[in-house]
């Protein structure tokens, strides 16, 4: 399929989220522009515009588009932050907060997912993100504090380390739950330090594995 072609997929995609709730212009324009097939395998670009979530290697999944511009949206993002990632995966939700922000810092647990994310992010040009394979669940100390941290795998609950690297007036959205469903938690750091959270519905994720989250399997 021509490169045409998907553009306009994209454009049906967008209309589609736009219908589902979706407000914020500066997300629905960076879906608009992010090629999200080229973050699958080849034999699912066809079904890459669908607002569904698709499987990566390794066990993992792309999160469906609605899924990515909601908590994009949620996490409001503004041209001069610096994001925390937790959950590279195929690099999608990167792309996407690296057209919102200024910096996107991603921790992702799986080597292999976060080199071949890191490639593809480099090779389409996008050259404000820094990835690294770590437990994101302790997050990334040296580059703290971020504006926004946005975690993109279910959490049994949010981890510490998150809370204490974000902001003052920094906002952090979390899938927390159970390993089947979650709610979508929304933190928002108080001039004193304490929290406001909040809650905005039900969504299913990969777990959240690590030091903060579930214990890895076998252990
Ligand atoms: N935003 C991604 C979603 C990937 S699924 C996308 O759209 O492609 C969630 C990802 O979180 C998986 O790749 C999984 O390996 C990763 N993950 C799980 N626990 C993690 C942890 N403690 N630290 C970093 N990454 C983690």
């Amino acid at each position: 399929m021509a490169a045409a072609d998907y553009a306009y997929q994209r454009q049906q995609l967008v209309r589609l989220l736009e219908q589902r709730g979706i407000r914020d212009q500066r997300v629905l324009d960076a879906i608009q522009r992010v090629p999200r097939h080229e973050f699958v395998r080849r034999h699912l670009w066809p079904q890459a515009y669908r607002d569904f979530a698709l499987p990566l290697s390794s066990g993992q999944t792309i999160s469906q588009p609605w899924v990515v511009a909601r908590m994009s949206e949620l996490a409001r993002v503004e041209p001069h932050h610096r994001v925390l990632e937790i959950g590279t995966g195929s690099g999608y939700q990167t792309a996407v907060l690296a057209l919102l922000a200024r910096w996107v810092f991603s921790l992702e647990r799986i080597g292999e997912l976060a080199r071949s994310a890191n490639r593809r992010l480099r090779a389409m040009g996008v050259d404000n993100i820094k990835i690294q394979t770590f437990d994101g669940t302790v997050g990334w100390s040296e580059m703290a504090p971020y504006d926004r941290i946005v975690v993109t795998a279910g959490a049994p609950g949010v981890p510490q380390p998150l809370l204490d690297q974000l902001a003052i007036h920094g906002r952090l959205v979390i899938p927390e739950g159970d390993l089947e469903q979650q709610t979508l938690a929304c933190y928002q750091k108080k001039e004193d330090g304490s929290f406001l959270r909040e809650e905005h519905g039900g969504v299913a994720f990969v777990p959240l594995v690590g030091r903060h989250g579930w214990m890895p399997e076998g252990e």
